[in-house]
Formats: structure tokens, C-alpha cells, sequence
């Protein structure tokens, strides 16, 4: 089936083609590695790994690569205010590199819970410095870069269509400025491919233009160009790098290749706590650990993302959450039966949920629809036909569903329990209007029994 996604460049949903056959590339931008990343950050990534899934599901072979930024990105997305990770550094007196090496490790352990693939590539940023100093030369042997006091800079002014990807257009951008003004540039919007450090600056390596380190942008240009190639064919991140960070990447990009470097866009929206922002003064940062503290798996947290289209706000609030994690149990106990029963779903039933499935996913990764398929095909009669389908398509939900358990007995009440031993009895003796009563009576005290091979089953309703 052929698979379109929404390209934020062209704003429409395009037919994706990748540029070799069977096989794509795909580069999102990472983590900074300063602090524990948030739920939201995570849904950024839940985003990155049901692309990947969806584009091996369809067959392709995916390279996938995620950098890792452990230098440069300032405190403003822009070219202002400390580094963050000498900041965090500096607060925690540590080094820049046990910071990094602490917070990749952490990072990496949430995308393991939650079941994100790990990329098939994640470079750091420090690795990768000659390869960032080559490229902002060439922008300046170019005349696309000029070097001031502090820094080498780009001029947004050499690259007419600087603002495509966010609609903005250059005079609108120096007027609004959300990109803070600073001495050194010729045009507000003009950004710091490399910075000058001061001598006490922790990280600094030898440039042409002395000592210094590069600026965020570049280290993400430097990166894909290097793992995948001067084109290749989907970018990721989210929404709030279009209007800085990846029209700095197009820029300085095109500028230096001489043609475009990427075919699709694609921007995951934003995760809201409670309607508002997330963030770290309202005390609603929250991370996985926090998530895992209140009780919940990270599987609940990654099923509670996969119910809203990557393109749309989802709201965290924890009574969401909980609600996700009640649909979830439910999920798995309906598939649980599944699993226990004989095979007999016909095929072409099986077949009309298959593609119901497949184009929901194709369909610009229309995961909640796709979940809602598999919500219908749950509730077909009970069958291991059913149960193997649901396999197939979590290789795109990864919601673990082929760990199904037994339920809980353990938290049956006795009285329950006893009842549903009587009524075993009763049907043993063949006493079948005994046996519904008793169904009826545990029924109204919130259990459902369910006749199994070995006796019967209890779950909550
Ligand atoms: P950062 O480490 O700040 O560069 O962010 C890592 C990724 O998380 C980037 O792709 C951001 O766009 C994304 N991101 C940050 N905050 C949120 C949020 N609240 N919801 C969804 N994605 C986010
Ligand atoms: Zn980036």
C-alpha cells in the first residue's frame, strides 16, 4: 500500500518515495543531554519510532539517525545565553562529557521502556567537530558566512528563500524577532555556525578562527550529511525547530551543496500537561521515572501517545493516563482469550481488518485509527486467528502485546471467588440454570467469569 505523509515543506500530504529503492534514510534531531528528557521529549521519539516501524512494516529498510547534541545548543534556541550543557555542568560540578555521558545513558534506558527502537546510528556532536569545521569554511569561502568578534555567522540575507519551511519570510522575522538581537550580526535573524569561546569556556576545540565550538544547527547538517548522505529522505523533530533550528539547517545546507538536502519534512506537535505548557518552574516537567513513581509502565504512558496522530496537541493530565492504562488492560485481557482460543476466524475477515489496518498507517501514520482497528477486531468471537493478526500489527503499535497474560486471580475478592467454584460445581452437574444465576451474581459484585479448559478465568469489568 502506498504510504503518503504530511510534508511540512510542501504543506500536503505527499506519496513517499524514497530516493534508492527499498530503502530509506531518516535523521531526526536528538536529544541535548543536560537533563532528563520529559514525557514530551518522549513523544517526540514514540513519533520517530512508529515512522521507523510503519516504514518497515511496508518492507523498507531503514537507516535511522539520531544525534546526539552534547554541545552548542545554547539556552535560546538562537545564538544567546549560556550553553546548556556548561550550564548544567557548572550547577552540577561536573564535566561536560560525565553530563552527557550520564543523560545519554538515561535517555537510551527510557527509550528502551518504552519501546523505541534504538536508532541504527546515534553520533555525538563532540565526535563530529572537523567535519562541522569543514563545512562552516566552505560557507565562508562561499561568501554565505562572515566572521565577527565572537563567532563565524550565516547571512539569512544570501539565501532569498530563507523561511520556507515555517512560511515566515525574512522581513516578518526581523520585525518579530523571536531570535534575540545580538552586536555582532548584520540581520537579526543571521545565525552562529561557530562561536569563539571565552577562556574559561569548558568545551572548545582549535578552529581556523581560533579556539572555539559550533553552533547547534550545523552540528545536525554536519551529522546527516555524514551518515546519509548530501540528500536523503525524511527529517524529524518537533514542531518548535521549524522556525529556527531547521530553516537554519535548509539554509546553511543548500547553500553548501548547492541543492537540497532533504525530501520530506515531518514535525511531531506538541505534548500539553494539563492544557498548559510543560515546564520545569510549573513543576510539570515530568519524566519517565515520574510516570513510573505514580504506578504506571512506560507501555501505558506509549499506548496513551499512540491515541493521538502525531500531528495534533495530545494532552497529558495523570486521569488521562490512568483511563489509557484501564483501555490497555482491557486490550490485553480481550487478546489474553484470544490467545487461549481455537483458531476459526475466516480469512477474508481477517483480511478486511488487515487492510483496514494497513491504511490507517499509510495514511500519514494514522495510528489511533489504526488502534481502533485493532479495538473492533478484538471484540470479533474469540479465535487465535484474531490473536495473530493483533502480533502482526504490533510490530507497528510495539504495545508488547505478545507478552498477554493470565489476569490477576490474586486480586479476586474470596466471595467472588467462592462463588465461581459453586457455580463450576453447578455446571459440573450439568445444573445450568444455577450456573447463569451464579454468572449473573458475580456479574453484579464487577467480575466477569469465563469458562476456560481447566476450570474458569475471573476479571474485573
Ligand atoms: P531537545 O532535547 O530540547 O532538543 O528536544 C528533543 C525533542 O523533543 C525535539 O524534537 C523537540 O522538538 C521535542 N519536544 C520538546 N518538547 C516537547 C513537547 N512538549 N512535546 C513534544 N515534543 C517535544
Ligand atoms: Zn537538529
Amino acid at each position: 500500500m502506498q504510504l503518503r505523509v504530511y510534508n511540512t515543506l510542501t504543506r500536503q500530504k505527499e506519496d513517499f518515495v524514497p530516493i534508492k529503492p527499498n530503502q530509506v534514510g531518516v535523521y531526526t534531531c536528538g536529544p541535548t543531554v543536560y537533563k532528563y528528557a520529559t514525557i514530551g521529549n518522549m513523544r517526540a521519539y514514540i513519533f520517530m519510532d512508529e515512522l521507523r516501524r510503519v516504514l518497515e512494516y511496508d518492507g523498507f529498510k531503514v537507516k535511522q539517525v539520531m544525534n546526539i547534541t552534547d554541545v552548542g545548543h545554547l539556552v535560546s534556541d538562537a545564538d544567546d545565553g549560556e550553553d546548556k550543557m556548561e550550564k548544567s555542568a557548572h550547577e552540577m560540578g561536573k564535566t561536560p562529557l560525565e553530563i552527557a555521558d550520564f543523560y545519554t545513558k538515561q535517555f537510551m534506558r527510557d527509550l528502551d521502556a518504552l519501546n523505541i527502537k534504538r536508532p541504527t546510528v546515534c553520533p555525538k556532536a563532540t565526535d563530529n567537530i572537523a567535519e562541522m569545521i569543514d563545512i562552516v569554511q566552505a560557507l565562508l569561502d562561499k561568501g554565505f558566512a562572515y566572521e565577527t568578534e565572537d563567532g563565524i555567522y550565516f547571512s539569512v540575507e544570501k539565501f532569498p528563500s530563507y523561511g520556507k519551511l515555517s512560511g515566515v519570510n525574512l522581513d516578518e522575522q526581523r520585525h518579530g524577532a523571536r531570535v534575540e538581537v545580538n552586536d555582532f550580526k548584520r540581520h537579526p535573524i543571521d545565525f552562529a555556525l561557530w562561536k569563539k569561546a571565552q577562556p574559561n569556556h569548558l568545551q572548545q576545540w582549535d578552529s581556523p578562527w581560533g579556539k572555539g565550538f559550533p553552533g547547534w544547527h550545523i552540528e545536525c547538517t554536519a551529522m546527516s550529511k555524514k551518515y546519509l548522505g548530501e540528500v536523503f529522505d525524511i527529517h524529524t523533530g518537533g514542531v518548535d525547530h521549524i522556525p529556527i533550528h531547521h530553516e537554519n539547517e535548509i539554509a546553511q545546507a543548500e547553500c553548501w551543496l548547492g541543492h537540497k538536502a532533504v525530501n520530506y519534512w515531518m514535525h511531531n506537535e506538541f505534548m500539553l500537561i494539563d492544557g498548559g505548557k510543560m515546564s520545569k518552574s510549573l513543576g510539570n516537567a515530568y519524566t519517565l521515572d515520574d510516570v513510573t513513581a505514580r504506578g504506571f509502565r512506560p507501555v501505558e504512558l506509549r499506548y496513551f501517545c499512540l491515541n493521538v496522530q502525531y500531528r495534533q496537541k495530545i494532552n497529558f493530565t495523570w486521569d488521562g493516563l490512568a483511563s489509557a492504562k484501564t483501555a490497555y488492560d482491557k486490550l490485553c485481557l480481550q487478546l489474553w482469550a484470544h490467545k487461549n482460543s481455537p483458531a476459526g476466524t475466516d480469512q477474508q475477515t481477517l483480511d478486511d481488518y488487515r487492510n483496514k489496518f494497513e491504511a490507517a498507517i499509510n495514511d500519514d501514520l494514522n495510528v489511533p485509527l489504526a488502534l481502533g482497528v485493532l479495538w473492533s477486531l478484538v471484540k470479533l468471537p474469540k479465535s487465535k486467528d484474531v490473536y495473530a493478526l493483533a502480533l502482526q500489527m504490533d510490530k507497528v503499535f510495539a504495545l508488547d502485546l505478545d507478552k498477554v497474560s493470565a489476569p490477576k486471580q490474586a486480586d479476586v475478592p474470596d466471595e467472588v471467588r467462592a462463588l465461581a467454584d459453586t457455580r463450576l460445581a453447578a455446571r459440573k452437574a450439568k445444573n445450568w440454570a444455577e450456573s447463569d444465576r451464579l454468572r449473573n451474581l458475580i456479574a453484579d459484585m464487577g467480575y466477569a467469569v469465563r469458562d476456560t479448559a481447566t476450570g474458569y478465568e475471573l476479571t474485573k469489568k
